[in-house]
């Protein structure tokens, strides 16, 4: 099993049914010895499985008749360190009904207490300095137990047995309002707060994982000040909201999603939204999409004792540095967005960013794995050597190989920016001593320009860098990006290869030094083929042609239609500045500046910009989001896709897609339709290569990987389409489709490939 709190939960139920016997931590797992009747002991199993914490993963159960012994009551026996095989680093777990209850109780001695926790729920990965995992190396070791505390902590019975961030008002954390700390009443800086965002301010609140920025999200100019203040101009900000009534009244929420809000991980649960919901345009411009959350810790749940009943709760950062999580940070890096503090005297060892997940298909899909989550690990089908992947550029997460499991970190942000290069380094340095590890083999990405690529490689050169100096002599393994993609959903899957795969994503680098994004490709943890992929245009001006997708759209237009394709691009684009079609013209034609591109991503937001659906890129993938929430409901018809077949790699051409578009478009065909109707082509022509990629070889499974998954509109209409025609897909459920997921599949290659190389 994994995670926390099953001992004492093991000790009450046997106390409860009066049994015998013992309970016990050892490397093959949890060991009980129940002693009784019969029937008790019958009911003792099923209750074991039945009412386990909601954070006590069991991942077996096996039961065998052992003699009696007399036993008659019923221990906790001490776990043999040794005995572990690694030590059990629990995930931070939103508050407990329980704890919940306490706080708002008058009666209790917990009545409005912000710290409150127990076995079940509170704080934990960000709270661990170092193992074991006990008080002492928490950031809770400088706060004394009172003797009320120090009795629950010590008695087996109680819901706070061995609780290790175990508080109370008279003992534990305090929150404070602008360093004007909490007097008798424990609540009542957060009421102030609250008082406070009523007004339209801004505060910057220190959390679980890290400091967040809340506004009211009712008020225009509140959201439009944070905005400004934040220099964030369309990213949507996410929500927390008071409960699930008020969550209910903003969007529509099916059971799944509903589950997923008040799972004890409490992710940002992507929703739609619903008109007249009264929140502020300005928090998710152009969007049908808001993000919701539901308060995760006391604090939270006491700052809607006062505040509006939906706050904006945006990181703490700024622009793309990691997330704020100290006093003083805080303090220095946003007194320029807030205006007021909310923090508290609990440090926060580790920052740790809010998770990001949607239903998709009647199943969560995680967009950003982070708290909650980690360092939870994901099983694999053996043991594998030790390695560390470390990941792509964006959306950055690593990931390591421990035993039979894989660990993926928390997420780490952009790697652009020396900061979030710290913070990566920072947290491979810190996992890895948490789980008395150390990576034999290092596998990274071949893009030569991104940081962790030349983290990798610095690290083999042998330069002090903190987290692998004392490895010089790692294995180096250098990983595909798409091949990378496929693996992690393999391993997500647990499905072991060959297996076709669609890659589809904004960019990766191929081994031909293009950027792929479009691939197909037959893939096994040692190797791929790549089998087709969509033909190449050129990105005039390379990052600029992300940032402005209409330059993309000339790109595709100047394919499909030669000279005519500007002319055309500035009739269907009035968005578009005739000075810059002419220079991206120019670029692509003499290939200046302007990189070949196979990329899938590149294709929707050339599409949306056609359709004038998004003119500026403000945060990854924001065009082909547009276009999936302009895409209408219903059947439609797929523009025909022309597939080269006569060469390996088959090329697919997309000048047919866009010519149709264009067509459309002169037509006038509502928007919404011929959005709708790629998105119909896009599953057709996934489908049709995949087949053809059956037929030749026998192969029937597709993993679908790369941040063009993310997609819900596309995605169902895959899982609609494929076993239709055959065809099993496979799909990530534990990480996500983008890069965040990238170093899951990174790390599998290069253990099978290190594995191979040893036998
Ligand atoms: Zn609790
Ligand atoms: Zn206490
Ligand atoms: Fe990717």
């Amino acid at each position: 099993m994994q995670g926390v709190g099953f001992r004492p939960f093991v000790y009450q139920l046997a106390r409860s049914l009066k049994l015998g016997g013992w309970v016990r931590n050892t490397s093959e797992g949890v060991i009980i010895e129940a002693e009784g009747e019969p029937e008790r002991v019958e009911e003792f199993l099923r209750l074991l499985r039945e009412k386990a914490p909601p954070v006590a993963e069991i991942t077996a159960l096996a039961a065998q008749d052992v003699a009696p012994t007399g036993e008659r009551d019923f221990a906790i026996l001490s776990s043999n360190a040794d005995e572990l095989p690694e030590p059990v680093i629990p995930a931070d777990i939103a508050t407990c009904v329980d704890c919940e209850r306490e706080v708002s109780d008058s009666a209790d001695r917990r009545f409005h207490y912000p710290f409150t926790n127990c076995t079940n729920c509170g704080p934990r990965f960000t709270i661990i300095r170092g193992i074991p995992y006990d008080r002492l190396h928490t950031t809770m070791s400088v706060f004394r137990m009172c003797p009320d505390c120090q009795r629950e902590y010590d008695d087996p019975a109680n819901r706070r047995f061995h609780a290790q961030p175990n508080a109370c008002p008279r003992c534990g954390p305090r929150v404070e309002l602008d360093g004007r700390p909490a007097g008798r009443e424990p609540a009542e800086p957060t009421a102030r707060a609250g008082r406070l965002l009523r007004e339209g301010r801004i505060i910057a609140v220190k959390g679980l994982g890290g400091f967040h920025l809340a506004c009211d999200a009712r008020s225009a100019a509140a959201v439009r000040e944070l905005r400004r203040r934040k220099g964030r101009s369309e990213k949507p900000f996410a929500l927390m909201v008071r409960d699930l009534a008020e969550a209910q009244r903003i969007c529509f929420i099916n059971d799944q999603e509903r589950k997923l809000l008040e799972s004890p991980q409490r992710p940002i649960v992507l929703l739609r939204a619903r008109s007249g919901n009264g929140i502020a345009p300005e928090v998710a411009p152009e969007n049908l999409y808001l993000g919701l959350m539901l308060p995760y810790t006391p604090l939270h749940r006491l700052l809607f004792d006062a505040a509006p009943p939906v706050l904006v709760m945006t990181s703490g950062n700024l622009a793309e540095e990691p997330i704020c999580h100290t006093n003083e940070g805080a303090a220095a890096k946003l007194s320029g967005i807030a205006d007021h503090f909310l923090t508290h005297n609990r440090d926060i060892h580790l920052p740790c960013d809010d998770s990001v997940a949607r239903v998709v298909a009647g199943r969560p899909m995680l967009i950003r794995r982070s708290r909650g989550y980690v360092p939870r690990s994901i099983a694999l089908p053996g043991a594998a050597p030790p390695v560390l992947a470390v990941g792509g550029e964006e959306r950055n997460t690593f990931c390591m190989l421990i035993g039979d499991r894989a660990v993926l970190s928390q997420h780490m942000g952009d790697l652009d920016n020396v900061e979030t290069l710290d913070y990566f380094e920072r947290s491979i340095e810190h996992l890895g001593n948490l789980f008395r590890w150390r990576p034999r083999v290092i596998a990274y990405d071949l893009h030569p320009e991104y940081l962790s690529t030349k983290h990798a490689l610095a690290a083999s050169r042998s330069q002090p860098l903190r987290s692998t100096s004392a490895r010089t002599d790692c294995e180096l393994i250098g990983v595909q990006h798409h091949h990378a993609h496929a693996a992690s959903v393999m391993a997500d899957a647990g499905v072991e290869g060959p297996v076709l795969a669609a890659s589809l994503d904004g960019a990766g680098y191929g081994v031909d030094g293009a950027m792929w994004g479009g691939e197909f490709l037959v893939a096994s943890f040692t190797g791929f083929e790549r089998m087709a992929h969509l033909a190449y245009v050129p990105m005039p001006g390379g990052a600029a042609a992300v940032r402005r997708p209409g330059r993309m759209a000339l790109a595709h237009l100047v394919r499909a239609y030669g000279d005519e394709g500007e002319r055309l691009a500035l009739e269907l684009m009035p968005h578009l500045d005739p000075r810059e079609a002419k220079a991206a013209a120019l670029q692509a034609a003499r290939g200046l500046n302007s990189p070949m591109t196979s990329s899938m991503g590149r294709l929707f937001d050339a599409v949306s910009a056609l359709l004038g659906t998004c003119e500026e890129t403000t945060y990854t993938g924001q065009p082909a989001v547009e276009l999936e929430m302009a895409a209408a409901e219903g059947g439609f018809q797929a523009y025909p896709v022309t597939i080269d077949t006569s060469a390996r790699p088959w090329q697919i051409d997309p000048a047919p897609v866009i010519r149709a578009v264009v067509d459309d478009l002169r037509a006038g065909v509502e928007r919404a339709e011929i959005a709708a109707r790629f998105h119909h082509t896009v599953a057709a022509l996934i489908a049709e290569v995949c087949e053809l990629m059956a037929r030749e070889t026998g192969l029937s499974r597709v993993a679908l990987g790369g941040g063009v998954f993310q997609n819900a509109y596309l995605l169902e209409l895959l899982l609609e389409i494929l076993p239709r025609r055959g065809l099993a897909p496979l799909i990530h459920s534990q990480a996500p489709p983008n890069d965040g997921g990238l170093a899951l599949g990174q790390a599998v290659i290069a253990a099978a490939i290190e594995e191979q190389r040893c036998a």
